[in-house]
């Protein structure tokens, strides 16, 4: 047998597992892809290793001589649909546009190989090698969309399947390239050792790729849950698993370094609010905070709900000046669209603080309380910035209004 002149196997057989094992694997992704919003590209995936498993079944199944044009069709069919469907995946998958072009090259290299060296002039050699040149693409393909994740969490599995397929682009160009005569002799095998290897270096890497979507679609959801637990889900900002985390990453992946202002805010009497008006009003008049933070927000701050009625808002540049001055703009805004009657009136007390070199986030932020405590304690619904604490002030820049409990 020639087949096993490396290995102890026959290739139709270990066509045949492979076959079976992308079927399963297919059937996962279809499963993990239909339970999940985020499924299209697992979707994609999953057909394309249902019907490169179909083609696999096709072509060890002994057939009448009749029968031999047809199954040679639905094979390389079937290969090509395999192959725009893992494509369009993995695009899907990617956020990436689809690109038409590609995919009629994908449809009609195997289609000429069959009308041409099949149907016209069956010449086997040139139509397994013109469809082996669509896959040439198709792995080009694949690498090139891998080359973008669209998180960094995906980055170092999408770097491992990128490893794989130049692995199996290699062995599929010395393969073909063999066959096709264009090899130097040196690396040349005789045909038979060619055919055991690259049937070998299919099935580990379709295995490889279906493992490697996978695991993509499971890192997916695994951040996309992350993200999750660093928000808050009533008003959408960041909670303060998520403000630590964001302040860690910084806006380019670096840390946030001391520099820039915080600025604390805390809704003054809400309990109040929400013993008078029901909890569902409190959580209305969070909701209307957070939106007005917002609108207020420039870009490059950080925004979040540290807890119950605090909030807080981080710029890495601006200084406390700015900052006294957004903060002061915040609680005068919050006075004015409080009165417009659609949610409880309510007043903020806010406290601003000039982030130090040498200065934790955290001791940072207890400085900019200090400051938003002293606001409380001096009336409420007013502005106080942490330096003034320190030189005997207290009144801050703001605090020209009352609060509506105190009125
Ligand atoms: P102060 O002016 O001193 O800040 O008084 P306060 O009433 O605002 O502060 P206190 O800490 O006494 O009360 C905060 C209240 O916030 C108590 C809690 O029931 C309420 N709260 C916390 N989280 C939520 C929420 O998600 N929704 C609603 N509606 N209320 C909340
Ligand atoms: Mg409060
Ligand atoms: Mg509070």
């Amino acid at each position: 047998m020639t087949e096993t002149l490396i290995l102890p196997i026959d290739i139709p057989t270990l066509a045949l597992s492979r076959g079976m094992m992308q079927m399963m694997f297919g059937g996962l992704l279809l499963y993990i892809g239909s339970r999940h919003a985020d499924g299209q590209g697992a979707r994609w995936w999953a057909a394309g290793f249902l019907l490169n498993g179909l083609s696999l079944f096709v072509f060890p199944i002994q057939v009448p001589e009749a029968w031999e044009q047809p199954r040679a069709i639905v094979n390389h069919l079937s290969l090509g649909a395999s192959s725009i469907c893992l494509l369009c995946g993995f695009w899907r998958f990617g956020r990436q546009p689809f690109l038409p072009w590609l995919l009629g090259l994908l449809v009609v290299i195997p289609l000429t190989s069959i009308i041409v060296f099949e149907l016209l002039w069956p010449i086997a050699r040139w139509r397994v090698l013109l469809t082996a040149s669509s896959q040439a693409i198709f792995l080009a393909a694949v690498q090139f969309s891998l080359g973008r994740p669209r998180r960094p969490e995906l980055a170092v599995i999408a770097r491992r399947m990128r490893a794989v397929v130049v692995v199996f682009l290699l062995v599929h160009i010395w393969s073909y390239g063999s066959l096709a005569d264009v090899l130097p002799m040196t690396a040349r095998l005789e045909v038979d050792y060619h055919r055991s290897i690259y049937s070998v270096a299919s099935l580990l890497f379709m295995l490889s790729l279906a493992v490697g979507c996978l695991a993509l679609q499971f890192a997916l959801l695994a951040a996309r849950n992350a993200d999750l637990a660093r928000v808050d889900w009533l008003t959408g900002l960041l909670n303060r698993r998520g403000f630590f985390h964001a302040a860690a990453r910084g806006p380019k992946g670096r840390p946030q370094t001391p520099g820039g202002s915080l600025i604390a805010i805390d809704i003054d009497h809400f309990k109040q609010i929400n013993d008078r008006h029901g909890h569902a009003a409190g959580d209305c008049v969070l909701q209307q905070l957070a939106e007005l933070l917002r609108a207020h927000a420039r870009p490059g701050q950080l925004l979040a709900r540290l807890g119950g009625e605090e909030f807080c808002l981080l710029d890495p540049v601006q200084d406390v000046e700015a900052a006294c001055r957004q903060a002061e703009a915040l609680r005068a805004a919050c006075v004015q669209s409080s009165a417009d009657g659609q949610t409880p009136a309510y007043t903020l007390s806010v406290g601003v603080h000039a982030w130090q070199a040498g200065q934790s986030l955290e001791r940072s932020l207890a400085l900019a309380d200090d400051a938003l405590y002293a606001a409380k304690r001096a009336g409420r619904n007013r502005v106080v910035r942490s330096d003034d604490l320190r030189d005997g002030g207290g009144d801050g820049v703001g605090g020209v209004e009352q609060a509506p409990d105190a009125r």
